[in-house]
């Protein structure tokens, strides 16, 4: 198949240019990866962000990236990139229409943007229906609901993306979480695909090197510092497990900066009045930023990893965990609801709830063999479920479902 993917921000070379990259660019990245090893034909368009890049860059065996230029050479905040979009579908629709796709992919809701309006004037140039699929990676009303006014994206978003998302051939959903809300905003089911993010199971593994532990039981957490994290309750459980008895320890991974240069930003301020308050100062460690190459040996030190938060779109880290063999107890929210499995590979708790966390963790910390159980099923669950090249197939079969079906099936279905 001749497949373009669409990541308007989020390039896959900021990957490989080992630049602080989020979730989306490494999605992007790897799906395309998979699907070039597939034997399938893929260019990324990402926006220009510098003038020096090639027309063409060669990025993996059957891959390409196209750096588009649309506004400035040089990089900007996502939240001020809707003004280019217009002529960010210029350059797709004549990339297009000079050679034609089999499908094309939108990643993040203003690529979606983009990626529609290019394929309307590629029908209009050469007839037929050329096929968009969508991936959100987070949806704004989600986000508007948890964040509020501090929620930056731009206010078009509110009635833009519902209109993205009920318009393209087919949504593929992360999560069941976020295919509620799609069903919410109006799209009809049988235009929702879930198909998970994947996870590198040859990095994340349960072998390797084991960073250095202390004789004490080691819960971790691993994520950017921001309040909607949970971290602070992961702090508030430990001194509750502590004051049961247990000799146990919190290792905090994240954050702008390694341990020795941690910025003390507003959130790292409030985590460390949280460890004061709770006289938690010699058992919590501030590990700071970790590079993806020594997570790993990092995560194979923890006896239980948390992830506590109350809103996460997906959650790529309790994957990571799992694919390391270890168990996880994770509240129920996002991506966390399918990712972790109750009592086969971690422990669901409810969000902003120390003592529900503590009360998991105390009989877990306490259970070796519970723990060694799960983290089993949990690398299995990763291997098997969440893999790159699974997600990739998966991702194919939704993309041969919109080229397959006859004409007519589908105006049929876009109408509905
Ligand atoms: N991460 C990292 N080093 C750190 C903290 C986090 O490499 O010190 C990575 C983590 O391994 C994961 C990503 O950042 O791959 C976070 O993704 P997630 O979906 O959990 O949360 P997000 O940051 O996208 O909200």
């Amino acid at each position: 198949m001749k497949i373009s993917l669409v990541s308007e921000h989020a390039s896959p070379l900021a990957v490989l240019g080992g630049v602080d990259a989020g979730g989306q660019n490494v999605h992007v990245a790897a799906l395309a990866t998979a699907l070039g090893a597939d034997g399938h034909e893929v260019t990324v368009y990402s926006r220009r962000d510098d003038p020096e890049l090639p027309e063409r860059v060669p990025f993996a065996p059957n891959v390409t990236v196209v750096p588009v230029t649309a506004g400035p050479a040089a990089p900007v905040s996502k939240d001020a990139l809707l003004p280019h979009m217009g002529e960010f579908a210029d350059v797709l629709a004549d990339a297009w229409i000079a050679d034609r796709p089999d499908v094309v992919h939108g990643h993040f809701w203003m690529s979606g943007l983009a990626t529609l309006d290019a394929a309307r004037r590629v029908d209009i140039a050469l007839g037929g229906h050329l096929p968009v699929a969508q991936t959100f990676h987070a949806l704004g009303v989600v986000k508007r609901r948890h964040q509020g006014l501090a929620d930056t994206s731009p206010a078009e978003r509110s009635w833009l993306e519902p209109d993205v998302a009920r318009r393209v051939d087919t949504v593929i959903a992360t999560c069941s979480d976020e295919a509620f809300e799609l069903k919410a905003l109006g799209v009809p089911s049988n235009r929702i695909a879930v198909v998970p993010c994947g996870v590198d199971t040859a990095h994340f593994s349960p072998h390797g090197p084991i960073a250095p532990r202390t004789g004490r039981l080691r819960i971790m957490t691993v994520s950017r510092l921001v309040q909607r994290k949970g971290v602070g309750i992961a702090i508030e459980a430990l001194a509750r497990l502590v004051a049961r008895g247990l000799d146990a320890e919190l290792v905090i991974v994240g954050g702008a900066g390694d341990a020795a240069h941690l910025e003390v930003e507003p959130e790292v301020a409030r985590l460390l009045r949280i460890i004061e308050t709770t006289g938690m100062r010699d058992r919590v460690t501030l590990a700071g930023r970790l590079e993806h190459e020594d997570l790993p040996q990092m995560l194979r030190s923890a006896d239980v990893v948390v992830c506590a938060p109350w809103y996460e779109p997906f959650g790529i880290v309790p994957l990571e965990a799992m694919a390391c063999g270890r168990p996880v107890v994770a509240t129920s929210v996002g991506g966390l609801i399918d990712t972790v499995v109750e009592d086969v590979t971690g422990v669901h708790v409810p969000p902003r709830d120390p003592d529900a966390l503590a009360d998991a963790l105390e009989p877990l910390l306490a259970d070796a063999e519970r723990r060694e159980r799960y983290g089993v099923a949990g690398r299995r669950r990763a291997v098997t479920r969440y893999a790159w090249r699974r997600v990739a197939l998966e991702t194919t079969r939704v993309y041969a479902s919109l080229t397959d079906a006859a004409p007519a099936a589908r105006l049929l279905t876009r109408e509905r």
